[in-house]
């Protein structure tokens, strides 16, 4: 799940890292009484979505004077905001942040993230902070520096300090760029997050370390113990679709391509998909059913892909094994009709009653089209959506 920049600074903020003074607004209004609450003469508003680049995108922007708010505000609010992150259409603002402005000398850059190989969390430092980080590891890599934190001490002083010297913090802050690292180490910790950016991180003019941007993600399996986190929820920033399909407890992902996919399994489903590329076709989802799927759960599944206007054909690929293929028969079929199905249909099942489940289609009267195995059902699929 992931989380507003003004949402992870109040999380930092607990954790004892400081951030500029700040407000989230959600009109024009707030947002000037936001910075005259702020008080001093430069102010910056800044878009709150969930994804990154904001200000090369024109998400944020610098205000100096009353009127310089209101107008930055009311350019960016409402705005659809396009950034490398948010993909071409762009997402629309519906909240901003409104900040002091920072005098800023250095941008830096901190991050984490859970390091697989190690199994430890790991901290990514460098000196090149800002808005080019992603350039920075393409071309430079030996400029991030990274540590790998023993979960049973967590980030140790000496670490700390080493990093903070290596990205070049003078010596008279890094005891405060210390209580940054540590503290984002602790967030990070102790909310179960994935990751934790601040990027920059700033050395001010009068030598503190300020976090000037804030991400987190969290990791959704422990939501379950932060309903503090859960209430930052913003449904706004997420995929309709994919909230639909949390509702029927479907691991829905919504992808580019033009062929549905529904499967059992999520390594099926990554395979169908990795298959039906094979051939030349992109997928339009991502779908696992799971493996106790009831003929309700199959017909919204049907509903999710058919509400997406670019399917142009379904492929069902299911292995029964705890979930027998008849029980999908049936429900694909009572999809099929409940759903006036008018894409070629491909379904391949093993398995389980997979005679029944084949006699099921076969029955229904509906133009179902039979694969043997996965080749035979992607190379089905791809052909009749391509109109061959
Ligand atoms: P994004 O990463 O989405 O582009 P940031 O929050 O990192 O958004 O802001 C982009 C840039 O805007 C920063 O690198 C920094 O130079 C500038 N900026 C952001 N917040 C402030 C602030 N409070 N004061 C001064 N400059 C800021
Ligand atoms: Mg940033």
């Amino acid at each position: 799940m992931k989380i507003h920049e003004y949402q992870g600074k109040e999380i930092l903020r607990k954790f004892g890292v400081a951030t500029p003074r700040g407000k989230a607004c959600f009109s024009v209004d707030e947002a000037v009484k936001a910075a005259e609450e702020l008080g001093g003469k430069v102010w910056v508003v800044k878009a709150q979505i969930h994804a990154g680049g904001r200000g090369k995108g024109g998400g944020v922007k610098v205000a100096k004077s009353m009127d310089e708010v209101r107008q930055h505000a009311g350019q960016i609010l409402g705005m659809q905001l396009k950034t490398h992150q948010t993909g071409p259409e762009g997402q629309k603002v519906h909240r901003l942040l409104v900040e002091e402005g920072a005098d800023i000398k250095k941008e830096l850059y901190v991050g984490m993230v859970v390091d697989r190989v190690s199994q430890r969390v790991c901290l990514m430092a460098s000196s090149e902070g800002g808005m080019d980080i992603e350039e920075v590891a393409a071309h430079t890599p030996e400029k991030i520096h990274k540590v790998f934190v023993d979960p049973a001490t967590g980030l140790k002083d000496a670490e700390a300090d080493d990093v903070a010297r290596k990205i070049g913090v003078p010596e008279a802050s890094v005891p405060q760029a210390r209580s940054v690292l540590q503290g984002l180490y602790k967030a990070f910790w102790e909310t179960d997050a994935s990751l934790a950016e601040i990027n920059p991180l700033i050395l001010t003019g009068d030598g503190r370390v300020v976090a000037l941007d804030a991400k987190m993600n969290f990791d959704s399996n422990a939501l379950f113990r932060h309903d503090d986190i859960v209430a930052m929820r913003d449904l706004d920033e997420e995929d309709p679709a994919e909230i639909e399909a949390s509702k029927f407890d479907l691991s829905y992902i919504s992808l580019d391509g033009n062929i549905g996919c529904l499967v059992n399994g999520a390594g099926l489903a990554m395979a169908t998909m990795d298959t039906i590329k094979l051939f030349g076709a992109e997928p339009a989802n991502f779908l696992d059913v799971g493996g106790g799927a009831t003929t309700e759960k199959v017909t919204e599944a049907f509903k999710l892909m058919l509400a997406n206007a670019k399917v142009k054909g379904i492929l069902v690929n299911i292995f029964g094994g705890i979930m027998k293929c008849d029980t999908i028969a049936t429900g694909v079929v009572a999809a099929a009709k409940e759903t006036h199905l008018s894409v070629p249909l491909v379904v391949r099942m093993r398995g389980t009653n997979e005679d029944i489940g084949k006699q099921i289609l076969k029955d229904s009267g509906l133009p179902i089209i039979s694969a043997s195995d996965m080749a035979d059902a992607a190379q089905k699929i791809v052909a009749a959506v391509s109109g061959k």
